[in-house]
């Protein structure tokens, strides 16, 4: 695969965990376009979750922007629950954007990052980014600190929209990364970052980006039993995948690129 290409690719938190889990997999999605809706070969529970997370994440958006219109959706259970839920943890003050995308373009790469909340804390002058899980596991089961998503976000939040929000906040202290789940509202996850941390994800990335922007060959993964879940899997392996894993991530993929606003640096 021409470099060329990859140099045409949007990095993720998605795409990045793609590609550390599997090679082939990030190939098949990425380079080679072999993508279809997250929907399909899902079991019906599976579909109402996702279905479920979804119209959350639809709820949260109109309720921190009112401009938007309203939906009808708040008179089903549990969203109507969840959505009270999400006004009492975090009320509609101090938003700076919800569903906030940001792209940023450096000369070897092309990042990306879909924000579903940013709150400004004038106290510490800071950025508060919140990301809502819908997962029926809760967060002790996942080592959310040092995922990709968290490194991720808050790496981009200061290499990008720190300067870009600049124009319009004072920003002096570290952003920080809230996890929260209507599932379990009493169980909220807030990761503070800071300079360290800061410069020790900028060479894992770029290191991580000259490892992808420079391969030639995208193997399979040696560890089968990430095949077993794997929608690709009768293309490696020659056998039905048990169950298609759907992480909410993966909407990224239903991204409307074109609305995405980019910001150069
Ligand atoms: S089936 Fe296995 S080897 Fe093939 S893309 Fe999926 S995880 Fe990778």
């Amino acid at each position: 695969m021409a470099v060329s290409e990859l140099k045409e690719l949007y990095f993720s938190q998605s795409s990045l965990a793609i590609f550390q889990s599997c090679q082939k997999k990030f190939y098949y999605r990425y380079l080679a376009g072999l993508y279809w809706p997250a929907e399909w070969g899902m079991n019906e529970e599976i579909r109402q979750d996702l279905k479920l997370g979804q119209q959350f994440h639809l709820l949260a958006q109109r309720y921190y922007q009112p401009t938007l219109e309203e939906t009808t959706l708040v008179s089903k259970q549990p969203l109507q629950a969840w959505l009270n839920r999400l006004k009492r943890f975090c009320s509609a003050v101090d938003i700076i954007a919800a569903e906030q995308e940001l792209r940023l373009r450096e000369a070897e790469f092309k990042l990306l990052a879909k924000y579903d909340l940013l709150k400004y804390d004038s106290s510490q002058a800071r950025i508060i980014i919140y990301d809502w899980k819908t997962d029926k596991k809760d967060f002790k089961q996942k080592d959310i600190k040092s995922s990709m998503q968290t490194r991720f976000y808050l790496y981009l939040m200061v290499k990008a929209g720190y300067k870009y929000f600049a124009q319009d906040y004072k920003l002096e202290t570290m952003p920080c990364l809230i996890y929260w789940n209507p599932r379990y509202p009493g169980q909220p996850v807030s990761l503070k970052y800071d300079k360290k941390s800061f410069e020790q994800d900028q060479t894992f990335f770029e290191e991580l980006l000259k490892e992808i922007l420079t391969s030639s060959e995208f193997p399979l993964t040696e560890d089968i039993n990430k095949c077993r879940f794997c929608e690709y899997r009768p293309i490696c392996r020659g056998k039905r995948s048990e169950a298609i894993e759907v992480f909410e991530e993966d909407l990224d993929l239903n991204l409307d690129w074109e609305s995405v606003e980019e910001f150069e640096f």
